[in-house]
């Protein structure tokens, strides 16, 4: 019996996650998954019945589960708080304490959506990548940081560093990805002025001698950007720094049309796993009843698929989630001209119903 850590979080976190428990219990029910929930706070609504962002309790339970389903965090009510307080460092706390240093996300573009991206369709469409992003170092936790005074002005200070075990981490997970895949990595950095990133291309080098069946390509971040929008389907994997991987990862995401459809996984190195839609709290359109829950609901066909060895499962997940466009069911956020809007809810009810 597999035992799952429920972090539904602020925002629209608890209304897609309610959508995301549907599916979970339909599958137990009808397909003996045996998933065990246990339920936890983290993020704002944390800090409001605690006055922690990630209570000793959270912690505490996510070292005695198998995975966490999370939903999202942040809201503009807790943006005056200290930043130690503050929502996303909950989450930032929850990553770095499991050591959640793989972060895979997808950005797949379901055929039916191919209307709903801001790109042409023949660039678009079929398209099928997987950005690995390094979630647990780099520039977001490097030290020193900080603003001081200097010389009589204010001074800000970040620092990007990596040790080259850190590196090679994410480059192994990387390549055993593509080796599921089409086998093709493509490193980005920024090797041409910055020292970390050069450090980081030679790893990547020294990393695929092991991969001899996957072809490694290197690409700077700037031209990574550009190709991004204008030839996505030339990559299969890309794999980068936690910076630059936020930021590739939300211009893919986009790619696809809109970042409800979206989920992630951030895995340690005993794949344990975090699962989460790629968005946030969505604040704008919490508590309305129209919050597109299908990144949610993906995020626990990637938690069978990458954590809990069900392969078979995970995939009944996504084609209820096809069954259920190509019936023409779209959340606000996803439709053209033509489809039948329906809410969060009911939108769960139809993939349980096409699971079924
Ligand atoms: P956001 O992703 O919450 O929202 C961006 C836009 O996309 C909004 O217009 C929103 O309505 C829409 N949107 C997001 N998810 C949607 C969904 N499932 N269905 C339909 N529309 C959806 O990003 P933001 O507005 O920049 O941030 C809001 C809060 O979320 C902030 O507090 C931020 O810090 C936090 N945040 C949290 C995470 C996380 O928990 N992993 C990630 C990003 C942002």
């Amino acid at each position: 019996m597999s035992k799952i850590l429920v972090l539904p979080g602020d925002g629209i976190g608890k209304e897609i996650i309610t959508q995301a428990l549907k599916v979970i219990d339909s599958l137990n029910a009808n397909n003996n998954l045996g998933m065990e929930l246990v339920h936890g706070l983290i993020g704002g609504s944390a800090y409001d019945e605690t006055g922690s962002p990630l209570p000793e309790e959270t912690l505490k339970a996510a070292k005695e589960c198998d995975s966490i389903l999370l939903g999202a965090v942040g809201g503009y009510q807790w943006e005056v708080l200290d930043r130690p307080l503050r929502p996303e460092r909950g989450l930032l706390g929850l990553r770095a304490e499991m050591d959640l240093f793989s972060n895979l996300r997808p950005a797949i573009l379901y055929p039916q959506l191919a209307a709903a991206s801001s790109l042409k369709e023949e660039i678009v469409s079929g398209l099928d990548l997987m950005i690995v992003r390094e979630l647990v170092g780099g520039i977001y936790f490097g030290e020193p940081r900080g603003i001081e005074v200097k010389d009589g002005q204010r001074f800000g200070i970040n620092s990007a560093t990596y040790f080259e075990s850190e590196i090679a981490r994410i480059g192994h997970s990387a390549f055993q990805i593509a080796q599921k895949r089409d086998k093709r990595v493509c490193s980005v950095d920024k090797a041409n002025v910055l020292e970390v990133c050069e450090l980081w291309r030679e790893v990547m080098e020294e990393v695929s001698k092991d991969y001899p069946d996957v072809e490694l390509s290197h690409i700077y971040v700037d031209n990574a950007a550009m190709q991004l929008v204008k030839a996505p389907k030339q990559f299969d994997v890309m794999v980068t720094s936690n910076l630059f991987g936020d930021v590739l990862s939300d211009c893919a995401a986009m790619l696809t049309g809109s970042i409800g459809m979206l989920p992630s996984a951030s895995l340690n190195k005993d794949n344990f796993g975090m699962y989460e839609p790629i968005h946030g709290s969505a604040p704008d359109i919490a508590g309305k009843d129209i919050a597109n829950p299908l990144a949610t609901i993906l995020s626990v066909a990637m938690m069978l698929r990458y954590s809990l060895n069900q392969t078979d499962l995970a995939g009944k997940i996504e084609v209820a989630v096809n069954t259920v466009l190509d019936q023409g069911y779209r959340t606000g956020d996803i439709a053209a001209q033509g489809d039948t809007v329906i809410g969060t809810e009911e939108m769960g009810d139809r993939v349980v119903a096409a699971l079924k």
